[in-house]
């Protein structure tokens, strides 16, 4: 029981300091760029993404929130569900653009196997074609409210 309510303190202190300052993993997948050209603009000094304790990582077995914008391609599917795998619990899916909720305007490519939300989970979705850099800022913190949570 004592133990019990040890792992709870633990998990709620983790939580604090996940929520303090997530890593987020970047994704293009298919699209045209214009989605991740935007995510960097947050990572900007006018924007300063970084005010809020995130940091962008390459590597997502330290990842704690996966931003991914483009359409799935046959080519890449596999990968986006292996980086999906990699993330440690808990994470949380952020979906940026046309392209990865609905497809956008590949929606009748011959390559485009789906909207993101088809391949792995999706916790945000972000709308936009592009969305502003304000729209992607709001995903992510609330992907930072879910990450609390989860
Ligand atoms: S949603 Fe629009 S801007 Fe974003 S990747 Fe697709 S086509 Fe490009």
């Amino acid at each position: 029981m004592i133990k019990t309510a040890l792992f709870r303190i633990k998990d709620k202190i983790l939580n604090i300091a996940r929520k303090k300052s997530p890593w987020v993993l970047h994704y293009e997948c298919g699209g045209c760029n214009g989605c991740s050209i935007e995510t960097f603009a947050c990572l900007s000094p006018r924007y300063d993404v970084e005010r809020f304790g995130m940091q962008e990582k390459g590597n997502p077995r330290h990842s704690d929130v996966f931003a991914i914008a483009g359409t799935v391609t046959a080519k890449n599917k596999d990968v986006v569900d292996l980086i999906y795998h990699q993330m440690s619990k808990p994470k949380v899916v952020v979906a940026i653009g046309a392209c990865a909720i609905s497809k956008g305007i590949f929606h009748d490519a011959y390559n485009s196997v789906g909207p993101v939300d088809k391949i792995i989970p999706v916790d945000i979705y972000v709308p936009g074609c592009p969305p502003k850099p304000e729209a992607i800022m709001d995903g992510i913190i609330k992907a930072i409210e879910l990450l609390e949570t989860n």
